[in-house]
């Protein structure tokens, strides 16, 4: 039963997102955006509250049935592939981890809202980045104020800060074709590939530091693509990033995300570190405030967690004792450490 049925409730649009459709409902409704609309049956949202309630199926049920929504919210909300909240969300018939999500309202492209305005669910997919349809870049800041796209605004297709419609901005033209290949490889995928591949993706996010803008995310997707393929570029490229870092560290801890984000990962991170020729640069400042759990110091020198605590034991490797029991240890020890000891980082296994 619903509680406070709406006057008006609109048909989803197919493959609509959660957002859209609860951000035209609230136009339709005469509300001045969601929040007031959601404030009409006691839901005290903030934006963070709201984004939550977007991307979690019983959360957003729950607020659909106060409005009295439900069954045309069941076919917009994204369902999840496990019990709880961090489980991963079925989007374009794939199993998708949370990290691979944008927030809804965020991203779009121009020409879709101008054929149809209503927000698509595939925009959510940050490694997607772009529109096959009509060959451009998705955009998710107003062209004329610059400003990002947020939740707060009333208007599904108005910039919620200059009043600019997002039909009227220009695409980004871009080839598709790598993303194309990119949808159908995983769609074919095994799990365990699949998995891989979002683990890849992630971890050259992390490589690269923060940044979500449909353009990085494009690359993020083509340079996946390659390590699905096996193709060689992936791996100069991410070699040549690490020479030119101004970075005195050694390479494998600069190569972390990969290390430690799945076996495939690590062993293609290994073709990396084949690659470059010896770094012997001067420590910099910046290089001081890294630092490492256990697990990833492990996986820098590629020894178990058992052959650490013995080095650590030994005085070896000086690991840092503290009041916390998960201490990190400063990337530059385990850097210095690699360098005097480059060649045998394979022989640690023997804890003797
Ligand atoms: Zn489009
Ligand atoms: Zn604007």
């Amino acid at each position: 039963m619903s509680g406070r049925a709406l006057p008006v409730t609109l048909k989803a649009r197919p493959g609509e997102s959660a957002g859209g459709y609860l951000l035209r409902t609230a136009e339709a409704n005469g509300h001045v955006n969601v929040y007031q609309m959601l404030s009409g049956i006691g839901f005290r949202s903030h934006r963070l509250a709201l984004a939550a309630t977007l991307s979690d199926p019983m959360r957003y049920m729950a607020v659909a049935k106060e409005l009295g929504i439900e069954s045309e919210a069941q076919k917009v909300v994204l369902p999840r592939a496990g019990s709880t909240w961090a489980s991963p969300v079925k989007l374009m018939d794939m199993i998708v981890p949370q990290a691979m999500l944008q927030n809804d309202l965020e991203c779009f492209c121009p020409r879709c809202l101008e054929e149809e305005p209503y927000w698509r669910k595939q925009w959510l997919l940050r490694p997607l980045a772009v529109c096959v349809e009509h060959e451009c870049l998705l955009i998710n800041e107003c062209s004329v104020c610059s400003k990002p796209l947020n939740l707060a605004r009333g208007r599904l297709t108005l910039c919620g800060t200059c009043g600019t419609p997002f039909q009227s901005m220009a695409e980004d033209p871009i080839n598709v074709n790598l993303i194309q290949d990119f949808v159908t490889l995983m769609k074919r995928a095994s799990d365990a590939a699949r998995s891989d591949a979002w683990s890849f993706w992630r971890a050259h996010e992390q490589f690269e530091g923060p940044g979500n803008t449909p353009a990085q995310n494009f690359r993020r997707t083509c340079l996946t693509l390659e390590f699905m393929v096996g193709g060689g570029r992936a791996v100069r490229h991410i070699a040549s990033e690490i020479m030119h870092r101004s970075s005195g560290l050694h390479p494998r801890i600069h190569l972390v995300p990969f290390l430690t984000a799945s076996p495939s990962c690590a062993g293609w991170a290994e073709e990396v570190i084949s690659l470059l020729p010896p770094l012997d640069y001067p420590l910099c400042g910046k290089d001081g405030r890294i630092t490492l759990s256990k697990t990833e110091a492990c996986s820098v020198l590629g020894i178990s967690q058992v052959v650490l605590e013995t080095l650590i034991r030994k005085g070896t490797i000086k690991w840092p004792l503290g009041g916390r029991r998960q201490q990190h240890i400063a990337a530059t020890e385990i850097s210095e450490y690699l360098r005097s000891r480059p060649e045998r980082v394979n022989e640690f296994e023997t804890p003797c």
